[in-house]
């Protein structure tokens, strides 16, 4: 029998119970949205009894990336972000899929909104986390009535909590409406992204995918299609997409770290191609499954085994 395993956070320096990583209702980041965040997935290999963190260090340079572009005040550097991560995750003694969700927020108890001159604090929780949205189904999907925050308005290289708002307007609409998920159009009415997730079509053999002038955030599971693409001898392209390419592509697929690679059925009713997966998604979606869970070696370098 394995010990059992431990529900804990990382709070204000310390590991402890998660039921005690608890904050005043006077916070600051509360109040304003002046928070950044990353989500990182371990996945849990049973043949090999371990768990594998998926590209730790990417997400914590981004995270630093995030705080860099909002001023937040923060001194930790992405390998010691790495070493309490794992530190946590060995304490916690998870044998199954986690999500790691670390947040440095501005923590004092003081009023007005800004990002100069206010004192940060790091937290980190985990999640156990399988699926956050269908991957084998193909997902309903719509173009949102919001537009994506431009980034010149909320920087949205910044995993920063407040731009998140304009996510859940979008996603609470997607499911009221009977979708799965929205797609955002940006400022110019161009194809950004997903609420949560980057999004590529398929046209003519070749992925493509919005550049980071369509306010995206430069996903990290983006990064890994496109290496996984030059794998599979696939061409991969960043460029504006038009609305109406979204209707008549071979294939649709999100990418990102929470839901993984899930393909898209349908676009404002319009079903996409036959409406089943397509082979550039299957292969790309079967190639990724097998590098988080450790299943490739030539990607054993993104994995941060954690026993
Ligand atoms: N766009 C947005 C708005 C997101 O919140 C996420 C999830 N972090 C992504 C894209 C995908 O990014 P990643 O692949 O780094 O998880």
């Amino acid at each position: 029998m394995s010990t059992p395993s431990k529900d804990l956070s990382y709070f204000e320096g310390n590991i402890i119970p998660a039921q005690n990583a608890k904050l005043s209702i006077q916070t600051h980041a509360l109040q304003y949205g002046t928070s950044v965040f990353g989500g990182i997935r371990g996945y849990y290999n049973s043949d090999k009894k371990n768990l594998y963190v998926f590209r730790i260090k990417d997400h914590f340079k981004r995270l630093i990336n995030s705080t860099k572009i909002m001023q937040l005040q923060f001194t930790k550097s992405p390998a010691e972000l790495e070493e309490i991560t794992i530190e946590l995750l060995k304490q916690c003694g998870y044998h199954q899929n986690v999500y790691v969700r670390p947040i440095i927020y501005t923590s004092s108890l003081q009023l007005s909104p800004r990002f100069h001159d206010v004192p940060t604090e790091i937290g980190i929780y985990v999640l156990k986390l399988n699926d956050y949205l269908d991957t084998e189904n193909g997902l309903t999907t719509c173009i949102s009535s919001w537009r994506r925050i431009d980034d010149t308005t909320i920087p949205t290289m910044s995993k920063t909590s407040g731009g998140y708002v304009n996510s859940a307007l979008a996603k609470s609409e997607a499911i009221q409406n009977g979708f799965d998920e929205a797609i955002f159009l940006d400022s110019k009415g161009l194809v950004s992204e997903g609420s949560a997730e980057n999004i590529f079509i398929v046209r003519n053999g070749k992925i493509i995918t919005p550049s980071l002038e369509s306010s995206i955030l430069e996903g990290i599971t983006r990064r890994t299609i496109f290496e996984l693409a030059k794998e599979l001898g696939i061409d991969y392209e960043e460029r504006s997409i038009a609305r109406s390419e979204l209707y008549i592509a071979d294939e649709i697929f999100f990418s990102g770290t929470g839901v993984q690679v899930a393909w898209v059925k349908s676009v404002d009713k319009r079903i996409i191609a036959d409406g089943k997966i397509g082979p550039i998604s299957k292969k790309l979606q079967d190639l990724y499954f097998n590098v988080v869970k450790g299943n490739n070696q030539k990607f054993m370098h993104w994995l941060t085994p954690i026993y």
